[in-house]
C-alpha cells in the first residue's frame, strides 16, 4: 500500500520505523529477528537507508594503486525482500542521487517495482569521504528534486511509486539560509514527492514553526517529525557535526551531569524522546518515523510508552 493511502486512510498517528542495512555476514534470519521487537506495535512499513559505496586503494605487486569498491552493508533492496517476506509488510527503500548514474537509478526502480514495491524515500545522500562537497555522479542527479521527477518520468503517469522526500526544521547545512532551503524543498513536492520526513530535532518548537513555514510556501502535503533518541555521551556532539542540528541546553546539561554513567544517559535520552513524542502526538501530527540506527530497545520503550 501506498505511504499517501496509509496517511490518508489512518485515524490516528502511527509510528514507522527507519533502519540501517546491517553489515554484511549477517544471515537473514538475525536480520527479520532484529526487526521482530518492533512487530509489537504494527507498524504500517519500514523504512530501509541506502548506503553509497565506499572505494578503497590497494598497493599490487608491481607498486601500482588499484581502485576497489567497497560495499559493507547488505543491499538496501535485499534487506527490503527479506522484510517483505518475514512479515508481509510495506517497505520504503531510499534511493540516493549519489554514485548513481540516470540509468543506475531506473535500473534500481525496475527491480523494486518487480519486487511490488510502492514507496520509495528520495534523496540526494551526503558527499563520501575525500569530497568536500557532494559531486553527482557523471549522468546522475545534483538535487533530490532531479530524482523525484526521474522517478515520475519513469513511472509514464502510472503510478507506481508514492515519494518521500527529506526536510529539514534547522536548514539543511548547505542552504543559504532556511527560506530558500525551503523554497528547494517546495521545488521536490512539486516534482511529485508525496510527503517529507524531517530530519531528526531535538526542539519541537523547531518542528513547529518549520510546518508553519511551509503551509505558508504553499507546501500543503504531510510532513512526519523524525525523532531519534540520544544513547550515549559522545553524541552530544556527534550528532550535531554530521546532522547540522542543535541540541537544547536543558538536554545538554542534564546529560553532561550524568557524565560516565551510561545508562542514566541511556534513560535522559529515552525520556526525552518520550516527551517530544507525546507532546507531538497531542499537537496532532499524523506519523512519527524513528531513526533506529540498529538499536531496538529504547525505540520500543518509546513506542510502548507513547502509542
Ligand atoms: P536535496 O533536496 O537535493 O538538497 C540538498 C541541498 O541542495 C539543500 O541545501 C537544498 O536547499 C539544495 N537544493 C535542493 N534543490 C535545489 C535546487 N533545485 N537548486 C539549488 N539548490 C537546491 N542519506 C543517505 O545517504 N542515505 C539515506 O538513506 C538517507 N536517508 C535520509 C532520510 C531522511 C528522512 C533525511 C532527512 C535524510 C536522509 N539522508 C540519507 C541524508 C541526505 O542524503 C542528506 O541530508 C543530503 O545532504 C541531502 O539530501 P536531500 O535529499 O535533502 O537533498
Amino acid at each position: 500500500m501506498k505511504i499517501k493511502d496509509i496517511l490518508h486512510e489512518a485515524h490516528r498517528p502511527f509510528p514507522s520505523i527507519e533502519i540501517v542495512p546491517p553489515l554484511k555476514g549477517i544471515s537473514r534470519a538475525e536480520l527479520v529477528e532484529s526487526v521482530r521487537p518492533f512487530m509489537e506495535f504494527s507498524p504500517r512499513y519500514i523504512n530501509v537507508t541506502c548506503h553509497r559505496d565506499e572505494y578503497e586503494y590497494r598497493q599490487e605487486a608491481d607498486g601500482s594503486l588499484t581502485r576497489h569498491i567497497v560495499r559493507n552493508k547488505v543491499s538496501e533492496v535485499a534487506v527490503c525482500t527479506a522484510l517483505m517476506s518475514a512479515y508481509k509488510i510495506d517497505v520504503v527503500p531510499h534511493v540516493i542521487c549519489g554514485g548513481n548514474t540516470a540509468a543506475d537509478v531506473e535500473n534500481k526502480l525496475s527491480d523494486l517495482r518487480f519486487l511490488g514495491v510502492e514507496n520509495i524515500m528520495a534523496l540526494r545522500g551526503d558527499s563520501v569521504a575525500g569530497e568536500r562537497r557532494f559531486v553527482p555522479c557523471e549522468g546522475g542527479y545534483r538535487y533530490a528534486g532531479e530524482l523525484v521527477e526521474a522517478v515520475r518520468r519513469f513511472e509514464q503517469s502510472r503510478d507506481l511509486f508514492c515519494i518521500g522526500v527529506g526536510g529539514y526544521p534547522e536548514k539543511h547545512f548547505e542552504a543559504p539560509n532556511i527560506e530558500t532551503d525551503i523554497e528547494n524543498l517546495r521545488r521536490k513536492v512539486d516534482a511529485g514527492a508525496d510527503y517529507i520526513i524531517t530530519q531528526m530535532f531535538f526542539d519541537n518548537s523547531v518542528y513547529y514553526r518549520f510546518v508553519d513555514r511551509c503551509r505558508a510556501a504553499g507546501i500543503t502535503v504531510p510532513v512526519i517529525p523524525g525523532l531519534k533518541p540520544i544513547t550515549s555521551s559522545r553524541q552530544i556532539s556527534l550528532l550535531p557535526q554530521a546532522f547540522s542540528i542543535d541540541i537544547p541546553v536543558e538536554l545538554t546539561s542534564e546529560l553532561n551531569a550524568a557524565g560516565e554513567d551510561h545508562e542514566a544517559v541511556y534513560r535522559i535520552g529515552t525520556d526525552w524522546c518520550i516527551a517530544q513524542c507525546r507532546d507531538l502526538l497531542a499537537h496532532g501530527v499524523p506519523a512519527v518515523h524513528f531513526y533506529t540506527m540498529g538499536k531496538a530497545g529504547n525505540v520500543v520503550r518509546i513506542l510502548r510508552e507513547c502509542f
